[in-house]
């Protein structure tokens, strides 16, 4: 396991970002719970997310559609037959694995094999590369073949005349869009190109555990897909753009390192056969570069499948030229809970003794935390909560703390992302100002309690 994720999965536990699900039961694999700190940033994420890409743009709406759809819709988009991951078992434990990640794991220890590109790869290649090498399984067994297992959790309704009837978890969110598409056209004033974004939970069976929340069985999605008219519209250029605006949030308004981003074009192979491209943005997270965002030109592939398996008419008419046509996508699609990750991993620093989480002042889970110099002082203590108390009147979020020295109390908030700290001492008393510490640079401020909040409004918006 390795190092950095270890101590992240240590503080988040320590600090209330994140607890393992069922924990008093021995956990539930591959699941996790968001404590009290772990709340407010996974909140903090979506109000930007959400605020970005629907609220700020003209040609974007929202929309909340439910986990639980009729299961035909999963047959139509292809889930029920190809939503699936190659696994094998340790025949021995029984333990089971993703062929592709034992190859991965393998091929990281034989450098000296360059040309074999697991994304390229089928089933049957898999099953062969795994037999030629001999590949064991992490406990050193044998393993066996590759078979294919579908991802999709299934669950019944509760009986209807006599008959159970199956239904899915989603498996993304995406689907809810599509099945809404005609009533988004005849509820709004919407015109192409427009797009649907919506943020919700979706459900997978992964065979893989281990690497905290970046792979869950459950977890959140933020999806896009954007509709245009394929005639006249210059695919390749849209498909930029909406690189260009994921670039942005992950960097600009999360503040990530641009050394720790990249793009990766998925290989003609490896796509799904409808789309035309597909990039990933990858995070160079402690166990590698992996996936943090997709976003692929899906054509008009979902509208048509729902248009033949509903039989709704889900095409488009143009209010000019009276032209109908079904629209094309492009779909970004996050996992929220890989930026939560990734905002952890990047904002992680340990200097001078001290471990703080450098997160942006819009991320982090308090803004400001209030302390009165010592806690047996009447008149200090009292003062401090009127501090606070003003503080959370202007709708900051603001800590509290009394325990310890002055120290220590900066330790805690550097190691929970606070990013400032107020201290109210005798002087506070005298001339009404406070110290204000920096958590970054560790810097102290002199500021009058009347301007503290200008003061915290002009580098919260820097
Ligand atoms: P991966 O290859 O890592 O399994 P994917 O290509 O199957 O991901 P998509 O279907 O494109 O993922 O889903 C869109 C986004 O949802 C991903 O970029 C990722 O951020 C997130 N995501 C997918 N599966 C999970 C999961 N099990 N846990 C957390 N986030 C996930």
């Amino acid at each position: 396991m390795n190092n950095l994720l270890d101590q992240i999965t240590a503080l988040a536990k320590r600090r209330g970002f994140i607890y393992p699900t069922s924990e008093i039961y021995g956990g539930l694999t591959s699941s996790y719970d968001y404590g009290p700190l772990g709340v407010e940033l996974l909140n903090n994420i979506k109000r930007l997310w959400w605020k970005e890409f629907i609220t700020k743009r003209d040609d974007m709406v929202g929309l909340d559609s439910q986990i639980m759809l009729r299961p035909e819709t999963w047959v139509a988009s292809g889930h029920v037959t190809s939503f699936a991951d190659p696994l094998v078992e340790d025949k021995v434990t029984n333990k089971r694995y993703r062929a592709d990640h034992l190859i991965e794991a393998w091929l990281q220890q034989h450098q000296d094999i360059k040309d074999v590109v697991i994304e390229n790869m089928s089933i049957d290649e898999m099953a062969e590369f795994l037999q030629t090498h001999a590949v064991k399984s992490p406990d050193g067994n044998d393993i066996t073949r590759p078979k294919s297992f579908n991802l999709l959790f299934e669950t019944h309704l509760g009986v209807v005349a006599g008959e159970k009837s199956t239904v899915y978890l989603r498996g993304e969110t995406a689907q809810g869009i599509f099945s809404n598409f005609k009533n988004v056209l005849d509820s709004t004033r919407v015109k192409l190109p427009f797009g649907i974004g919506q943020i919700g939970k979706s459900f997978r069976n992964e065979i893989t555990s281990g690497q905290f929340v970046f792979r869950t069985l459950e977890f959140e999605q933020g999806e896009i897909e954007y509709f245009f008219d394929p005639e006249g519209t210059d695919w390749e250029q849209l498909f930029k753009s909406w690189q260009d605006a994921m670039w942005h949030f992950v960097t600009s308004t999360l503040g990530i390192n641009i050394e720790n981003l990249r793009w990766r074009k998925h290989t003609d192979k490896e796509r799904s056969h409808y789309s035309k491209d597909t990039y990933d943005l990858e995070y160079h997270f402690p166990f590698g570069w992996k996936e943090l965002w997709g976003i692929a030109y899906r054509t008009d592939y979902d509208l048509k499948q729902h248009i033949q398996y509903s039989g709704v008419d889900l095409q488009y008419r143009d209010p000019v030229s009276g032209r109908t046509f079904v629209p094309h996508v492009i779909e970004p699609a996050v996992g929220i809970n890989r930026l939560f990750l990734m905002a952890l991993v990047d904002s992680f620093v340990e200097k001078e003794k001290r471990t703080v989480l450098q997160l942006k002042p819009q991320l982090a889970p308090k803004l400001v935390a209030v302390f009165p110099l010592v806690a047996n002082k009447e008149e200090l203590v009292a003062k401090a909560h009127s501090v606070y108390k003003l503080l959370k009147a202007h709708d900051l979020a603001v800590a509290w703390d009394e325990r310890g020295n002055i120290g220590k109390r900066y330790l805690s908030q550097d190691e929970a992302g606070t990013p400032w700290c107020v201290t109210i001492d005798y002087d506070t008393l005298k001339d009404d100002t406070v110290t204000v510490r920096d958590r970054d640079t560790t810097k102290q401020d002199r500021i009058k309690i009347t301007k503290l909040i200008d003061y915290f409004h002009s580098l919260f918006f820097e």
